[in-house]
């Protein structure tokens, strides 16, 4: 902490400086900026306390609702920053971090950002990005690529054309689906007749104009939480998301999808998107696309794939296959945030149709122009960083085969560590890797023979109390601050479709070793005989 405090003045002089003087080199500033573009890993590990603070007592160090009247030095303010926000913070980039679908960084991304950010264009419009417009639009046409793989003469005529787009850079799958529902909703009920269209009119005209009793979302019970945002602010209302039973390996029933089809035919309720998940965020499966594709085809259906975490599995030509029928996608969400091993803040929707967002085209008279290539005519956010740059970057200096190395290794370590699982007594695996992730649990060898004897009620009891020492285990190992697996509740087939407790493990650091995944399963052990009242009692049962 410091000590004696010293004061300083809002002054002309001291304002024009902080514009202008760049702090010294053997400032804390200038400290941190040589450490950090020397040794990222090694800061944080010094600077991120591994204990666990709790939030109430973190939430004391930010309780002043009052605006300074005083400012202080920068040296001291940074100071304060490292003691009281970097300190308490979360070591994501840590290779025994295994729970977060946010990794670790290449060390190129820290100076390239700092090179983005001083630069502080805004890709609204051209005016305030030049270069940065056509390079976002060459990233968008180099995903656009992955996923459809168009010939060089369909980029060539669409890349950069004024009024087209290949798709919408954004700030993440939550906005890019929403985009890509807002272009199918206005393509769906556009202009007809005396109608003006529903970006026009709103959604009540609309379904009296085209004559429709209601507007649905159809995708999986796995399908990521943001589907029902985006129903919520398109105003069809979060119930318009309509969950369709998935298999036993976590991926939508088709027959059921197409039986929902044929009932809301019958109802009078259009559907506006069929939902593919290429990488669910709980179990990371993948939907059987083509099938889907066949299914929307038949029932001319907008057909979106949310490959928010998946979709960065193109890239290895390799897995690409799991993937098959996303080509045939009228949009395809991929967060670059996520496998892509860019900082977050970048996510993307690319279009099948490169006239479709001519549907959410809006024109403004000092920027957005009628003919202009800005940006911002054909995306939901207005002022928007360039964090297509560090996109582009990466797909340049990591480059495709890299990228195939990085999405083949995790997988290969997902299921080293799924075979790990099931080859001891005492853990169970809950989800296999399709991906590189999966779902697991503590649970005794005795306690699973008990188990696979019991009555369906009873084995309801031995659930729950499986589900408070797996609530357990996991908040001890995050408090202790050695390694990191997260929790989520999923239904289990093997007991009956049980929403059960489990441990996530998101396998896309390439620093995370076996030795570290078996590290994270002694810890896992010990922890579990810590706990005074679960596991006795479970085993008291036995
Ligand atoms: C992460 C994720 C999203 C949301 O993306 P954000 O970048 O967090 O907004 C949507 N869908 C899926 C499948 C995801 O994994």
């Amino acid at each position: 902490m410091t000590t004696n405090k010293r004061t300083a003045k809002a002054t002309q002089e001291s304002l024009h400086s902080i514009f202008t003087i760049p702090e010294a080199p053997d400032s804390t500033l200038g400290l941190i900026e040589k450490e950090i573009s020397e040794n990222l890993a090694g800061f944080l590990g010094n600077h991120i306390a591994a204990k666990e603070r709790a939030l109430s007592e973190i939430e004391k160090d930010f309780a002043s609702s009052a605006i300074p009247e005083e400012p202080s030095f920068v040296s001291d303010h940074t100071r304060h920053i490292l003691d009281k926000v970097v300190a308490q913070s979360v070591h994501t980039s840590s290779p025994s971090f295994i729970g977060h679908m946010t990794s670790a960084l290449p060390y190129f991304i820290l100076p390239l950002s700092k090179l983005m950010v001083g630069l502080n264009q805004n890709l609204v419009k051209i005016e305030t990005s030049k270069a940065f417009t056509p390079l976002e639009r060459q990233v968008l046409g180099m995903m656009h690529r992955l996923v459809y793989q168009d010939n060089d003469h369909f980029y060539e005529q669409w890349m950069h054309s004024a009024n087209h787009s290949l798709g919408a850079f954004c700030s993440g799958g939550t906005v890019a689906n929403l985009t890509a529902f807002w272009v199918a909703r206005n393509n769906l009920l556009k202009a007809d007749g005396d109608f003006k269209g529903i970006a026009r009119e709103g959604l009540f005209n609309a379904l009296k104009h085209y004559k429709y009793d209601g507007l649905v979302i159809l995708v999986s019970d796995r399908g990521h939480y943001s589907l029902k945002k985006s129903a919520d602010i398109l105003g069809i209302g979060q119930d318009s998301v309509i969950s369709i039973p998935t298999d036993g390996h976590n991926r939508i029933d088709c027959q059921k999808l197409r039986e929902k089809c044929l009932e809301l035919k019958q109802r009078n309720i259009r559907v506006l998107s069929i939902v593919g998940v290429a990488g669910t965020t709980e179990t990371g499966n993948i939907d059987p696309l083509d099938k889907m594709a066949d299914i929307a085809e038949e029932f001319q259906t907008h057909f979106h794939v949310d490959a928010a975490w998946g979709g960065a599995t193109l890239l290895s030509n390799k897995y690409r296959p799991l993937l098959k029928g996303i080509e045939r996608a009228d949009s395809v969400t991929i967060d670059a945030h996520k496998q892509m091993y860019v900082p977050m803040g970048a996510g993307l929707v690319v279009f099948k149709n490169p006239a479709s967002v001519a549907s959410i085209e809006h024109h403004a008279e000092y920027i957005l122009r009628k003919g202009s290539k800005d940006l911002g005519s054909h995306t939901l956010e207005g002022s928007r960083p360039g964090m297509a740059m560090l996109v582009y970057a990466s797909l340049h200096i990591i480059s495709r085969p890299g990228y195939e190395m990085l999405i083949n290794q995790g997988i290969d370590r997902a299921r080293y560590f799924a075979k790990r699982i099931n080859q001891h007594a005492d853990f169970e695996l809950i989800t296999e890797p399709e991906l590189c992730l999966l779902t697991y649990r503590y649970n005794p060898k005795a306690v699973q023979n008990l188990l696979a004897s019991s009555s369906a009620e009873q084995q309801d009891k031995i659930n729950d109390l499986l589900d408070d020492l797996t609530k357990f285990i996991q908040k001890r190992q995050r408090e202790n601050g050695k390694s990191f697996v997260s929790r989520t509740r999923i239904e289990v087939q093997r007991y009956q479709g049980r929403k059960t407790v489990v441990f996530r493990v998101v396998l896309a650091n390439p620093l995370t070793s076996n030795e570290i995944l078996n590290d994270v399963l002694v810890e896992q052990l010990e922890l579990a005989q810590e706990s005074e009242t679960f596991l006795p009692d479970l085993l008291s049962l036995t």
